[in-house]
């Protein structure tokens, strides 16, 4: 039978923007989507480029100033695309688009389907009801019915996975619009988490990052102060896990529990991504975040004493309304006596709907720029002591796909080490053979150069270990598929971001 329009599955494109909690709901929607018989469109260039797709979807994030402009400015594009392209749909969800509800389709008529933070597996009725009834279909919810992770999901990556075990968030710090638009945090089961995390191993799966706002009071709702300490030792029990990670912990609620956890536990990696935003305690109230300065150096001191080749890292946020010179040196004092391995800085902007958006005493944009350069200099030069510290240090590393920007020019590969650091590597071996490794297996090098964000290893590769995760790549390449864009800063396509840019809390 010769295909006809009529019989031809429809194409789609999932375009995302923002943190890593939206990385992983565009998999369950890309799950959802071809799980209803969508296939991905080539080329997944729905601007008018290679190949139109039958379904656009926008997965937006709220955290920006502009986010708003930016996605009316797409939507504009999209509609001049759509007036050529009969049966074509656009659907709008994620923290926009439960922020403006309504406003979307009023602003934007040509949007078929509105959807919201707490029902993304109803996109497919969605789409077809709004086809079927020829008119929109907004679609918010309140709160979260179904835990996403019980959704289809589509994967990115072969050799490593996010594993929700929360969403949203029961802290209201005053510059974060996540309360509002993803709710009060909701807990998964630790059966059900542990359940999916071995079915990933299985399919070839050997790290995961256990995914929440705040993974430290994962527990808060049904009863269990320790659980996530107990949980990371659970994934110690998961034969052929190789490598558990997580994001993000608040400071708040970090117990020694979970110090010792990660100490004990050999597969957890000994990397810890812990905000601090704001060193001054003033701020830090100002921000509604509830520890101080010293409660942050503590936990610092007892993970170094515990795990003294723990990587830590942390998000900073220059010129929050009535940071002083004081406070600001505050921060910075923090920084020095941290000796943080990376830290991602923002300069503080107004998010709309956030507390902090109305307060007075904003500081001058001049005076912000001026601190964020002056906290960044001392972050990369302190991280650039650290790295070079390494030299010499021989580190395993799994091999990573689209980590390394450069990678063909300089003819390296590229992979993270246990402390999750990138490492670029040139995979030769001592003959002069060219390395044969794959994304997912396992290498050893020695460390020749540490550069202020990333390690180089330009002598020979000590040892190749090929995994089952390097077997489920090869065998995902064979046949590649993929109808997820991700743009706004993020990681390589699908590949968990080991340290992304908008971490947990929602600083983007
Ligand atoms: S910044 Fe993080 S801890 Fe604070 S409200 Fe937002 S998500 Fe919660």
């Amino acid at each position: 039978m010769t295909a006809t329009p009529e019989t031809m599955p429809r194409t789609y494109q999932v375009r995302t923007y923002g943190c890593q909690m939206n990385v992983h709901d565009s998999e369950r929607l890309t799950g959802l989507l071809e799980d209803a018989g969508y296939v991905p469109a080539a080329g997944a260039d729905s601007t008018g480029g290679a190949e139109v797709a039958d379904v656009v979807v926008f997965n937006t994030c709220a955290v920006r100033e502009n986010a708003d402009n930016k996605l009316y400015g797409n939507l504009g594009h999209l509609a001049s695309v759509k007036a050529k392209h009969p049966g074509m749909q656009i659907a709008v969800g994620g923290c926009l688009a439960q922020k403006d509800r309504g406003e979307i389709t009023r602003k934007a008529p040509w949007v078929d389907v509105v959807f919201g933070t707490h029902n993304i597996g109803s996109l497919p009725v969605l789409l077809e009801r709004a086809r079927v009834a020829e008119e929109a279909q907004v679609e918010i919810l309140e709160s979260l019915e179904v835990f996403p992770s019980t959704l289809p999901t589509k994967r990115e990556s072969a050799y490593a996975a996010w594993v929700s075990i929360s969403v949203g968030c029961n802290n209201t710090c005053t510059f974060c619009i996540v309360p509002a638009l993803r709710g009060k945090e909701k807990d998964r089961r630790p059966g059900d988490v542990l359940a999916e995390v071995r079915a990933l191993v299985d399919e070839g799966v050997s790290e995961v990052t256990l995914l929440g706002q705040n993974v430290n009071s994962y527990g808060v709702e049904f009863g269990d102060r320790l659980a996530f300490g107990k949980l990371l030792r659970a994934c110690g029990d998961i034969d052929g896990l190789e490598r558990v990670r997580f994001t993000s912990p608040h400071p708040k609620d970090f117990t020694d529990d979970v110090i010792a956890a990660m100490a004990e536990t050999p597969n957890v990696m000994h990397s810890l991504h812990m905000p601090l935003q704001s060193g001054s305690d003033k701020v830090l109230k100002d921000m509604r975040r509830s520890y101080r300065q010293e409660k942050f150096l503590g936990i610092i001191d007892r993970v170094r004493a515990a795990i003294p080749d723990a990587a830590i890292t942390t998000d900073i946020i220059v010129g929050f309304p009535g940071e002083t010179e004081a406070d600001f040196l505050e921060t910075m004092k923090v920084v020095e006596q941290a000796r943080f391995s990376g830290a991602f800085t923002f300069q503080y902007s107004k998010r709309p709907g956030t507390p902090a958006a109305v307060l007075e005493e904003q500081v001058p944009k001049a005076v912000v720029q001026e601190r964020y350069e002056r906290l960044v200099a001392l972050v990369n030069d302190i991280a650039w002591q650290e790295n070079r510290r390494l030299e010499g240090r021989v580190v395993e590393l799994m091999v990573a796909e689209g980590e390394g920007r450069k990678d063909e020019q300089t003819h390296r590969l590229s992979g993270r080490a246990r402390d999750n650091r990138l490492v670029h590597f040139t995979a030769v071996d001592a003959a002069g053979g060219v390395v044969d490794v794959r994304p997912g297996d396992v290498v050893e090098v020695e460390v020749t150069y540490g550069a202020p964000h990333h390690l180089v290893s330009d002598a020979p590769v000590r040892s190749v270990r090929r995994t089952r995760s390097g077997d489920a790549w090869e065998a995902r390449t064979a046949a590649p598929t993929t109808g997820a864009a991700v743009s706004l800063g993020l990681p390589g396509l699908g590949v968990p971001a080991p340290l992304p840019e908008a971490s947990g809390c929602a600083v983007g």
